[in-house]
């Protein structure tokens, strides 16, 4: 079956490209999928462009549009077995995070299918007689939606469920690695009832199948979730049609631990923080800063923790972390932790592929630690989006804030302490757009995601996530016209 999606049909690629998709935990073949080139792209930005203009869709009563997402969440939930299957193939993830994230896609499209659903606009007080003016809101209109292979499936619904509670038409470009799951999510729009040329699907590398997105002039907005080069690529290319780009980039995120934490907390945080999903989330908290009274104490803990950790396929239930996401992500990494070495950081764990792992095949690499590390280095100054934990000592508050804040990143953080004041005081201070105090990870989608700096300044999730996908308009209605005057004759 053909697997690109355009104007409401299956499409094979124009020039017959395909990829073979193998499960980073075995190598083993998932399947082979159909990969557009920029001329495909371009008829899925006609098709979208024809169905904003054309369409019912934009032009849907926000109820009827809400109802649609509420019947995707539905039949989330009622496939919720074979999508977290697909995602863990692809990805080399555990089950149960892929069902994790299914449950957060159905959550996301239920929460915006609410939000749209109950009302939007606004009356505006002018203080002129004879007038009537609104504010009201409408799609921006044509989207391009880039995302990246890490927990493909829950950041496509962020961005998919928004455009569509907006009354917006999308082309789609998930990472080339990770294409299951936004196949199958097309899939369950259609049978949603979504009318034909609203959902496009294009696959494929960046440069041929996502770059013409960026510079179409028919393209109205960007919204890209990846890494920071590429960022920065996209909305270079976004400037010469001005269209409006929300960006998610990467993170380097810092968990500040002081004395007073709670230690057995403090270390199960650092390593949920660090090593979930072998560090492949964007608010991973790579970078530890630990007071310096509690360094030893904790570092230790961590790192005869971190030796335990079991690696294993999506499959085995014993495992508690995964593979990476390729060979070429497992090289970055190795790459990235030489540096590392280079620069002078102490390796305490880790620091290469595991002796026995899992399966030959597959792209595994030991949970790592590098102590005495400061913000000057590259490894901490840069992210590797794997399973290496960068550790900095600090003394007392502000120059935990100091080194927090000294990099370029400003994704999410975390703050552990058992003095409720300095938390707050901490989390105020912290330039990112997350900050969890003594916890880490969890989101909800009723508040917002996104960073600052350059993490981007997009913003997903919560009602500034709607936004994204709509623009304002205010109308000025002259209820009782008639001449102004300045130009009376004298
Ligand atoms: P990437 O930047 O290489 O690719 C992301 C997406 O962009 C992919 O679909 C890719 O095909 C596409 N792409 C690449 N070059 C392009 C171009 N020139 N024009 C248009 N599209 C192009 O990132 P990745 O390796 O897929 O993803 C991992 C990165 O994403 C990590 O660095 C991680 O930190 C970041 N990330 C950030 C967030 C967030 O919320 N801020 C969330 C998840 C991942």
């Amino acid at each position: 079956m053909a697997d690109l999606h355009i104007g409401g049909a299956w499409t094979s690629p124009r020039e017959g490209r395909t990829r073979e998709i193998r499960c980073p935990a075995d190598g083993s073949p998932v399947a082979v999928v159909d990969e557009a080139d920029g001329r495909d792209t371009a008829d899925a930005i006609a098709a979208a462009r024809r169905a904003f203009d054309e369409g019912p869709w934009p032009r849907t009563p926000a109820t009827g549009r809400g109802g649609l997402l509420l019947r995707v969440a539905g039949l989330l939930a009622r496939d919720k077995d074979a999508f977290a299957r697909a995602e863990s193939l692809d990805t080399g993830k555990r089950l149960v995070e892929s069902e994790y994230d299914v449950d957060g896609a159905e959550t996301c499209f239920r929460y915006f299918g609410g939000l749209v659903a109950s009302g939007s606009g606004r009356i505006v007080e002018t203080g002129t007689e004879g007038v009537d003016s609104r504010v009201v809101h409408e799609p921006v209109g044509v989207c391009a939606l880039i995302t990246s292979w890490n927990r493909p499936l829950l950041r496509t619904a962020w961005k998919v469920a928004p455009a569509l509670a907006a009354g917006d038409t999308f082309v789609l470009k998930p990472s080339e690695l990770t294409p299951h799951t936004a196949i199958r999510l097309i899939r369950l729009l259609e049978e949603a009832g979504l009318p034909a040329g609203v959902a496009n699907l294009v696959l494929g590398a960046g440069p041929e199948a996502g770059a013409p997105l960026a510079e179409h002039p028919d393209v109205d907005l960007v919204s890209f979730t990846g890494g920071l080069r590429t960022g920065r690529a996209l909305m270079a290319a976004a400037a010469g049609t001005v269209k409006k780009v929300a960006l998610g980039l990467d993170g380097k995120n810092p968990n500040i631990v002081f004395a007073d934490a709670d230690h057995e907390t403090a270390v199960d945080l650092a390593l949920t923080a660090a090593f979930r999903h072998s560090g492949q989330v964007c608010s991973a908290g790579a970078r530890l800063l630990v007071e310096n009274s509690l360094h030893d104490r904790l570092v230790d803990e961590i790192v005869r923790r971190a030796k335990l950790i079991r690696l294993g396929g999506p499959f085995d239930d014993r495992a508690q972390t995964g593979p990476l996401i390729s060979a070429a992500h497992r090289e970055k990494v190795e790459e990235y932790v030489t540096r590392g070495l280079d620069e002078g950081a102490i390796l305490l764990c880790g620091g290469e592929r595991p002796a026995r792992p899992p399966h030959p095949d597959g792209f595994y690499y030991l949970p790592t630690v590098l102590d005495e590390c400061f913000p000057a280095m590259s490894v901490v100054r840069e992210a590797s989006s794997g399973p290496v934990l960068t550790v900095e000592r600090f003394s007392g508050e502000a120059e935990a804030v100091r080194l927090a804040n000294g990099t370029v990143h400003g994704l999410a953080g975390g703050v552990l302490t058992s003095d409720e004041a300095k938390a707050r005081r901490v989390a105020s201070a912290l330039r990112v757009g997350t900050v969890w105090i003594n916890d880490y990870h969890p989101y909800v989608p009723q508040a917002e995601w996104g960073g600052c700096k350059q993490s981007g300044s997009g913003r997903e999730l919560g009602p500034a996530g709607l936004a994204e996908y709509r623009r304002t308009k205010h109308i000025w209605r002259a209820t009782d016209p008639g001449p102004r005057g300045w130009f009376s004759e004298r």
